[in-house]
C-alpha cells in the first residue's frame, strides 16, 4: 500500500509505502559507503585533512588543539577549514543584478570545511562521545560566527557520509554552507507561526509522542522520529524538545545528549541497513532576517539506500519504498539493543 503525504515542513508532498517495503535485507545499495572494516585508522600520507599534512590545507580558521599548539601545525582534534574548491567567497560586498529575465549575484557567502578527525578512517560515529560532542561544540562556534555578518540569511551544516551521499574525500568531516539568501523551503515554517501563532514542530512532537506509531526514541531533551513524511528509507530526525530556532542556541546540556543520540543512531543506522552512505542535515533558522522564531530547529540523518530518478527531479516529490512507521520500529530495536549493550 502507498499513500501520498504532505510534507508539512517543507510544503511539499511524499509518495510513501505504508507497510513495509523496503526491507532492510533488500536494501539495492551496498558498498558506496566509506565502508566499515577497513584498516585501522591512521595517517593517509595523500589525504590533505590527516593530522601532518596541515600545510596542503587552506588556512586553519580555528580548531580545538592542545594548549600552546600553533595552528596549521598537528595537535588538533577538531579543525575548521575553508573549502579548497568553495565557489563562494566573502571578500566583497553582496552585489545582487537584474538583467530583464535573469537575475545573478556575485559568488558572495563563505564554505567551510570540519575536520572532525585527525585521524583517517575514523568514522563519526565510532569517535568517543566527547569527540563527538566537541564536533557540534564546533559546528556552534562557527555559527555563531558567522551569523555575526549581517549579510548571510542562512547557515547549512552538513555532513556527506560516503561516495553515494556525495562525499568525494574518505576522511571524516562536515560542511558549512553560509548564503545571502534563504532557501524557500526554510521559510514555510515561519509563516506557519505567523499564521497560527504557534510552532508546527512542537506540534508535531505532541501529536507523535500522543500517537507513538513514529517514536525510536524520547531522551530529556531531543525525541528522534522517522517522520510522517519521510523522503528517504530510514530517514529520523532528532528534534529539541525546547523550542529553539538556532542550532546556534544549542546548550552544553544538549549537545551532550545529541552527541551521544547521534551516535547511536547513526550506529543503528549503518549496523541494521549494511553499511549505507548517509548526509546529516542540521536544518535551523534564516539568521538576520524578521520572523525567526517560529523556526525550531531539527537535525536529519538520511540514508542514501537508493539514487533519487527523474521524478524527483522532475517534480521535487520524493518516493520512500519504506514505511516511515516500520523504518521506526526497526531503529528503535535496533536503538534499545544498543542502549541495553551500553553505547560504547
Ligand atoms: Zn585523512
Ligand atoms: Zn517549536
Amino acid at each position: 500500500m502507498h499513500e501520498i503525504r504532505k510534507d508539512v515542513v517543507r510544503d511539499n508532498w511524499v509518495i510513501t509505502a505504508t507497510e513495509f517495503v523496503l526491507k532492510p535485507r533488500d536494501v539495492p545499495v551496498k558498498k558506496l559507503s566509506a565502508g566499515e572494516g577497513g584498516p585501522e585508522p591512521g595517517y593517509n600520507p595523500h589525504c590533505p585533512f590527516c593530522e601532518g599534512n596541515e600545510a596542503v590545507t587552506t588556512d586553519e580558521i580555528t580548531a580545538f588543539r592542545e594548549a600552546g599548539s600553533p595552528p596549521n601545525k598537528p595537535g588538533w582534534t577538531v579543525r575548521t577549514i575553508l573549502n579548497k574548491f568553495s565557489a563562494l567567497d566573502m571578500s566583497g560586498e553582496l552585489d545582487m543584478q537584474k538583467d530583464g529575465i535573469f537575475e545573478h549575484g556575485n559568488g558572495f557567502g563563505q564554505h567551510e570545511v570540519i575536520i572532525e578527525t585527525p585521524l583517517h578512517g575514523q568514522d563519526f560515529h565510532r569517535l568517543p562521545l566527547n569527540r563527538i560532542e566537541a564536533v557540534f561544540k564546533m559546528m556552534r562556534r562557527r555559527y555563531n560566527d558567522l551569523v555575526r555578518d549581517e549579510r548571510i540569511k542562512y547557515i547549512q551544516i552538513y555532513k556527506n557520509r560516503g561516495l553515494f551521499a556525495g562525499a568525494s574525500l574518505e576522511h571524516s568531516h562536515s560542511q558549512i554552507v553560509a548564503l545571502p539568501m534563504v532557501p524557500a523551503n526554510k521559510n514555510v515554517l515561519s509563516q506557519y507561526y505567523q499564521e497560527h501563532d504557534h510552532c508546527l514542530i512542537c506540534e508535531m512532537v505532541k501529536a507523535e509522542r500522543v500517537k507513538q506509531e513514529r517514536v525510536v526514541y524520547e531522551g530529556d531533551k531531543f525525541i528522534i522520529i522517522c517522520p510522517y513524511a519521510s523522503r528517504f528509507p530510514y530517514e529520523s530526525w532528532i528534534i529539541p524538545r525546547r523550542h529553539t530556532s538556532h542550532f546556534g542556541d544549542i546548550n552544553d546540556d544538549e549537545i551532550k545528549e545529541i552527541a551521544l543520540l547521534t551516535k547511536m543512531i547513526i550506529t543503528a543506522v549503518i549496523d541494521g541497513l549494511k553499511d549505507p552512505a548517509y548526509n546529516m542535515v542540521i536544518n535551523t533558522a534564516p539568521v538576520n532576517v524578521p520572523h525567526q522564531e517560529g523556526y525550531h530547529w531539527h537535525l536529519e540523518i538520511n540514508p542514501r539506500l537508493l539514487v533519487n530518478a527523474g521524478v524527483e527531479i522532475a517534480t521535487g516529490y520524493f518516493i520512500n519504498p519504506a514505511a516511515p512507521e516500520s523504518a521506526a520500529a526497526l531503529l528503535k530495536h535496533l536503538f534499545a539493543g544498543q542502549a541495553e549493550t551500553g553505547a560504547e
